[in-house]
């Protein structure tokens, strides 16, 4: 159901109350919205995203959908699966069959492939737009997911039984409507206007770096690798992308390649023959010659964490949360492990019988953060030490990281280890298929 926030006051008001409210519509809080539903079908949830949800066939406005791919794991593969989305993503996404890891100009280097996983793929690489459309059908079809566009969440306010809210049309020129909520889910980016609004302090890491991403076609198929190399500008991967042909094997990747923010401007500003050039210097010919390369976007990179993610009726998820450096592609995959630990907790919550209306508790959303707060530290962890260890220049983290490479090579459990949390495995109660059985609810 789409709500046009300008012609709200026409509809019965209380109507227009949900239970619960996301907002942000980006991957994440689309994304939630649909696990809600699934796993608590009497909710009604309501989202408020601040750009226009497009029309079918028309291209995504939000920023969480742009040129961007995603690496997805395993476990979040499962998760769209059990929300019956992954047949519909799966005809737009390519296997990631053999993740490479190399150090240019030295020996180190490991590989972990599907053999390793019990023949299954070690994740998928999809397009953010893909990614969106899909989210966004499948949460048109949903009669409890009230999609509200054009609307920006402005305030919050938290009373004894609810929380208030401020919703203002980016259409028209009215006051902004009121609105109540037992449970406010904040999913509005990494930026999140409203975790300042609220006072939330954040722990903040820059990198100095930015992320240059581009789509690249070699004139190998890639066959179902991914790459992670360790150059002297800083890590690049290479995610394996479908072919945009029906039955014929693909050549593109998805391409996120970190520089200094100082050579950022440079690298931004090649032509496409230069940029070419000094991407194949870097990268070697693993794949052949690099026949062509698409627009090149960027992003600047840091470490952002929220110093409280939830309070009395209030829950931050995704990037408003925590935002991870992408190289370790890790940042949706753990969000979406958060999303369905907290939906975990709802449903425990109703189960042991909280009415709708108590949902936001403290109570309920501290066990959700204490549940998941190892899951998070193990994969802020990884991805910062990742990140600090492969992106230095320095000789001895150079030697000690070549030793690490080949370590992996030689010890299995070791590769096993790291690549686990790589694909999402930390966190058991990201199994929905687990938490829908309810004598597992109790733990
Ligand atoms: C280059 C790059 C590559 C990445 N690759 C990977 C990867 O391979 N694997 C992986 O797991 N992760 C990856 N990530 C991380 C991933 O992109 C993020 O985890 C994800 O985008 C988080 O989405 P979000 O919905 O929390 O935030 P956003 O995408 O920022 O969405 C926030 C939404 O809120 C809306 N909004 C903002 N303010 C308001 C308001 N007041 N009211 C209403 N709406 C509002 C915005 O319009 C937007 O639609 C990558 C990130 C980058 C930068």
């Amino acid at each position: 159901m789409t709500e046009n926030v300008s012609s709200a006051s026409n509809c019965d008001e209380s109507r227009l109350n949900p239970d619960i409210a996301i907002v942000g519509g980006g991957m994440v809080g689309l994304s939630l919205a649909l696990l809600i539903v699934q796993q608590l079908p009497k909710l009604r949830v309501a989202i408020y995203e601040a750009e226009p949800f497009a029309a079918e066939n028309q291209a995504l406005l939000q920023p969480s959908f742009d040129e961007r791919s995603t690496a997805l794991s395993a476990s979040s593969v499962d998760l769209f699966a059990q929300l019956g989305l992954w047949q519909l993503m799966q005809t737009r996404a390519h296997p990631i069959d053999l993740v490479h890891v190399s150090d240019r100009g030295h020996i180190g280097q490991t590989a972990f492939s599907k053999q390793d996983n019990d023949g299954h793929s070690l994740g998928y690489v999809i397009e953010n737009k893909w990614l969106g459309r899909s989210l966004l059908a499948a949460a048109r079809a949903q009669q409890n997911i009230h999609l509200v566009d054009s609307a920006r969440v402005v305030e919050l306010r938290k009373r004894a039984q609810c929380v208030e809210y401020k919703v203002q049309s980016s259409k028209l020129d009215v006051a902004p409507i009121e609105r109540r909520a037992s449970l406010v889910v904040i999913a509005d980016g990494a930026l999140s206007p409203l975790r300042q609004a609220l006072g939330i302090a954040v722990e903040q890491h820059r990198y100095g770096q930015a992320a240059v991403i581009a789509n690249v076609e070699f004139d190998r198929p890639h066959q179902g690798q991914a790459f992670e190399r360790f150059t002297r500008s800083g890590p690049l991967a290479f995610l394996p992308l479908p072919s945009l042909y029906k039955n014929s094997a693909s050549s593109r990747c998805a391409l996120v390649w970190t520089q200094p923010e100082a050579e950022l401007a440079s690298v931004l500003n090649l032509s496409d023959q230069d940029f070419i050039k000094k991407l194949q210097e870097q990268f070697g010919y693993r794949l052949g010659n690099i026949q062509r390369v698409g627009e090149r976007q960027s992003y600047p990179l840091q470490m952002i964490f929220a110093k409280e993610q939830v309070r009395s009726g209030i829950a931050l998820m995704g990037n408003a949360a925590h935002f991870l450096h992408p190289v370790a592609g890790q940042g949706f995959n753990l969000a979406l492990r958060d999303c369905a630990q907290l939906v975990a907790c709802l449903r425990d919550a109703q189960i042991a019988g909280a009415s709708a209306a108590e949902l936001g508790s403290l109570d309920v959303l501290n066990r959700y953060l204490a549940l998941q707060t190892k899951d998070q530290d193990a994969t802020a962890i990884l991805s910062h030490n990742f990140i600090r260890l492969f992106g230095s220049a320095n000789p001895i983290l150079q030697l000690g990281r070549n030793m690490g490479l080949i370590a992996m090579t030689l010890c299995s459990p070791l590769q096993a280890t790291f690549f686990s949390q790589m694909m999402g495995r930390g966190n058991a109660r990201a199994n929905l298929a687990r938490t829908a059985t309810s004598d597992e609810v109790a733990v």
